[in-house]
């Protein structure tokens, strides 16, 4: 893989969190990789359960990027998604933000695979009595009633859509002073109640 030896950056040992014993090895390393630049390797193993993953991570930093995605018909669900592990996902419309957990992967999926894990999540975490508003919202963007703004921050700027009408798109560079309001490092899926609802689609 390398030639250069990988410089370890963090040795840790951690609570595991499927058995829930302090025996899970965390490892982060940074590997030089030739002609393709630094890659952050991170390596859990827990010596009680035998869980294991492995994260890859392209570090080159490039400029903070905001991805702006203007979703209004079921086509634009079609959209993909190229999310760094550093990336953030938010709907104002739907008062949702999906920040990157400890063990995040980058991965590629389309909007409406995001939509149908956070309806999923919503569904097992709370009774459709509670929340029931908030599911019902986003079972409208699945079917394209709505119209919302699918937002993607990365602190790192590698995350990309894959999209024909650029004009679907806007890019902008995430200014310092809202940089510190971004997380990256923590599970989290913050929802907020009473987000504005995008406008009616036109059918
Ligand atoms: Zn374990």
């Amino acid at each position: 893989m390398s030639s250069v030896k990988p410089k370890i950056l963090n040795e840790r040992v951690e609570k595991c969190p499927y058995c829930g014993k302090e025996a899970l090895h965390v490892i982060e390393a940074l590997h030089e990789i030739p002609h393709f630049g630094p890659i952050l390797l991170v390596t859990l193993k827990c010596s009680n359960c035998g869980y294991k993953h492995t994260s890859v991570s392209h570090v080159e930093q490039h400029a903070p990027l905001r991805i702006k995605i203007y979703v209004n018909s079921l086509e634009d669900l079609n959209i993909k998604i190229i999310r760094s592990p550093t990336a953030t996902i938010r709907i104002p419309e739907l008062g949702i933000t999906i920040e990157p957990g400890p063990i995040s992967q980058g991965e590629i999926t389309t909007i409406e695979g995001y939509l149908l894990r956070v309806h999923e999540i919503l569904k097992s975490l709370f009774n459709n009595k509670s929340h029931k508003d908030v599911i019902d919202k986003i079972e409208d963007t699945i079917n394209g009633k709505v119209s919302f703004t699918f937002i993607i921050e990365d602190p790192f700027g590698n995350s990309a859509v894959i999209v024909q009408n650029r004009k679907k798109i806007k890019k902008e560079t995430i200014p310092a002073e809202e940089l510190k309001y971004i997380k990256y490092g923590d599970a989290v899926l913050e929802m907020k109640r009473g987000g504005t609802y995008g406008s009616k689609k036109k059918v």
